[in-house]
C-alpha cells in the first residue's frame, strides 16, 4: 500500500517502536515511591526535558494529554464553562472539529461565538481577527496549519496583536509540531496542543503547552499528576515514544521538509498535467509542504477514495475524524466552494517515509481511477 494520508495519522517510526517497547517494560507508576516508581518517574522527567528543550520552553509549561482533542478541550472548557454568559470566543471556520464542536457546545451554554470566515484561498488577515474582538473576548482559536489544505496561518502576527489586546491565543499546533521548526518559547501564543501520532509517534498521547504565567483550571480532576493540571496515571510508554518521535523529527526536519515538498510538488504537477480540470485548493505560497488538496470535476471524492484504496493508494477526503459521513468538507465550504466541489476535494498528505517511486505509481493509479470514474458516469 502507498500511504498518502499522513495528516490523518502517521506510521510509527521504527526507532520509536524500540523506545516504546522498552518503556512498556519500565512498568512502574511514576507516582510510586519505590524504585520501580522512581525509574518510571525518571523516564517521565527525561521525556519532558527532551520535549521542552526541543521546543525551547521550560518543562513546567508542558502537560501531557491523550492527544490534541483533549488538549483543546482542556483550554476551552475550563475558561468558559464556569461562567459562560457574557463571554466571547473567536474561532476560525476552518478549525478542526476538536475546536469547532467544543465552541458549539460552549455556544449552547451561552457563550457568544464568532466563527471567523476565510477567503477563497482559505486565508485570514490579522486585521480581520482584530476586528472580530469584543471587550468580552477571552480567547481566539486560530490554528497554525490546516489539516485539510495545509494552509499556514500568520501565527506570529496574530499572537502579537492578541497580546497587545490582552486576549488569550489558543493556536492548534497539531499539524505543525513535528513538521515545522517550532521555537515555542519565542512564539506569542498562550496555548498550543500537539499530538504524537501526527509525527510518527503513537496514538493517544500528546501535550498542551501553556505559556508561563497563564493559569488554567484542570479539565480532568483526581490525582496530582502533571502538577495537578491533568489527573490520571501518565501514559508513560506513549510519552517516552512522543519524546523520541519529536527528537527524530527534529533531526531530519530540514532534509525531510525539502524531500517531501519535492514529492508533493511532483504529485501536483503530474495530476495537473494528466487530468484536465484538476484544481488545487489552498494558499499556494503558505502551505504545509506535505499537503495537497485537489478536486477533479466529475469525480466525486468518495468514489475516488474507495477506488484508490482498492488500487492500493490510501488518501482521504475532508478530515479523517469526519469520514464515514459524506458531508462536504467544512474547510472547502468556508472557502466558498460549492457542495459538489467541497465533496470532491482529495487530500494527499505525504511524509518523509514516502518515495519518488511511490509518487510515480500513485500518479498512474490516480489517472486510471479518474478515467474509470469519468467513463462510468
Ligand atoms: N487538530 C488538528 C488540526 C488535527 O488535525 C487533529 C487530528 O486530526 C486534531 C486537532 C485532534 O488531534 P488528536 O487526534 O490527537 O485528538
Amino acid at each position: 500500500m502507498i500511504y498518502f494520508d499522513n495528516n490523518a495519522t502517521t506510521p510509527l517510526a521504527p526507532e520509536v517502536l524500540d523506545a516504546f517497547q522498552d518503556s512498556l517494560r519500565n512498568f512502574g507508576n511514576p507516582s510510586s515511591v519505590h524504585q520501580a516508581g522512581q525509574k518510571a518517574r525518571r523516564l517521565l522527567n527525561e521525556s519532558r526535558e527532551k520535549i521542552a528543550s526541543l521546543l525551547g520552553v521550560s518543562e513546567s509549561t508542558l502537560t501531557f494529554t491523550s492527544g490534541g482533542t483533549e488538549a483543546i478541550n482542556s483550554v476551552l472548557l475550563p475558561l468558559y464553562v464556569r461562567e459562560p454568559r457574557g463571554k466571547h470566543l473567536v474561532v476560525s471556520q476552518v478549525e478542526h472539529p476538536a475546536v469547532l464542536q467544543t465552541a458549539a457546545y460552549l455556544e449552547s451554554l451561552g457563550v457568544e461565538v464568532t466563527y471567523l470566515p476565510v477567503d477563497s484561498a482559505g486565508c485570514i488577515q490579522v486585521d480581520e481577527v482584530k476586528a472580530s474582538l469584543k471587550p468580552q473576548t477571552l480567547v481566539v482559536a486560530i490554528m497554525w496549519a490546516n489539516n485539510e489544505t495545509g494552509n499556514l496561518y500568520p501565527v506570529k502576527a496574530i499572537g502579537e496583536m492578541l497580546r497587545e489586546q490582552g486576549v488569550l491565543y489558543l493556536c492548534d499546533g497539531v499539524q505543525a509540531v513535528g513538521k515545522l521548526p517550532v521555537d515555542l518559547g519565542r512564539l506569542p501564543v498562550d496555548f498550543m496542543p500537539a499530538s504524537a501520532h501526527k509525527f510518527h509517534g503513537p496514538k493517544g498521547v500528546g501535550f498542551l503547552y501553556t505559556r508561563e504565567g497563564v493559569s488554567l483550571d484542570p479539565l480532568i480532576r483526581g490525582g496530582r499528576q502533571e502538577r495537578g493540571q491533568r489527573a490520571g496515571t501518565e501514559n508513560l510508554p506513549g510519552i517516552a515514544a512522543l519524546a523520541g518521535a519529536l527528537e527524530l523529527a527534529d533531526q531530519s526536519l530540514m532534509a525531510g521538509m525539502r524531500k517531501v515538498e519535492r514529492l508533493r510538488d511532483r504529485l501536483e504537477q503530474g495530476i495537473l498535467e494528466k487530468i484536465p480540470g484538476a484544481r488545487i485548493h489552498g494558499d499556494a505560497s503558505h502551505r504545509l509542504y506535505n499537503t495537497s488538496n485537489i478536486s477533479i470535476p466529475g469525480v466525486p471524492g468518495e468514489a475516488a477514495l474507495i477506488n484508490l484504496d482498492m488500487s492500493g493508494l490510501a488518501i482521504s477526503i475532508g478530515s479523517a475524524c469526519e469520514s464515514g459521513s459524506v458531508d462536504p468538507s467544512h474547510v472547502l465550504k468556508a472557502m466558498g466552494l460549492s457542495d459538489e466541489v467541497a465533496s470532491s476535494g482529495l487530500r494527499f498528505s505525504l511524509s518523509r517515509y514516502n518515495t519518488a517511486a511511490e509518487v510515480e505509481k500513485a500518479l498512474r493509479l490516480i489517472t486510471d481511477v479518474v478515467e474509470r470514474i469519468r467513463n462510468a458516469a
